[in-house]
């Protein structure tokens, strides 16, 4: 069982996409466990796109997400990490494939709607940097037995 972050990026809250990405997660069979609505300072958005803030285009980013609520999930499931990041498409909505979150939402190179843990370590990482412990409601849903065999 895997754990991966989530973020509903300022453009799919504004836009009332929240609903339906959610629902598409929920629809694949992963679990949320911990959500929440909030507002990423400069300092967050430096720390969670430390990878990114040497570019150049760094500071539309930077605009970009700390610009409106963003909604900020956990999603359990097996292999969770890679499932999300391939439901998301391609960086670009223009690349993205028809089918996937982006292709089908997004017509940006960044306002891309969603944001995913693209490895374990990084879900690690970023989990603890949007969540604390506390936050995390563990939970079996009753629906499991249908979602997938015992062994699995
Ligand atoms: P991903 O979100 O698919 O992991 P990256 O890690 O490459 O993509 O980039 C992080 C985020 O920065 C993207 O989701 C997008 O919102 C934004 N972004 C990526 N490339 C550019 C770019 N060339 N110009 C502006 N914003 C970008
Ligand atoms: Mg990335």
């Amino acid at each position: 069982m895997e754990r991966t972050l989530i973020l509903l990026k300022p453009d799919a809250v504004q836009r009332r996409l929240a609903g339906r990405i959610i629902s598409r997660f929920e629809d694949k069979g992963l679990n949320f466990v911990a959500m929440k609505l909030l507002r990423v300072t400069p300092e967050l958005a430096k720390k969670h796109y430390a990878e990114h803030v040497a570019k150049g285009w760094y500071p539309t980013l930077e605009q970009f997400i700390t610009g409106g609520p963003i909604i900020a999930a956990i999603v359990e499931g097996l292999e969770a990490i890679q499932v999300v990041r391939d439901m998301l498409g391609a960086t670009s909505g223009l690349k993205a494939a028809p089918g996937t979150i982006r292709g089908d939402y997004s017509s940006s190179r960044q306002m891309n709607l969603v944001h995913a843990s693209d490895g374990p370590e990084a879900a690690k990482r970023e989990i603890e940097l949007y969540f604390k412990k506390e936050e995390i409601i563990e939970f079996a849903p009753t629906i499991t037995p249908w979602l997938r065999a015992g062994d699995e």
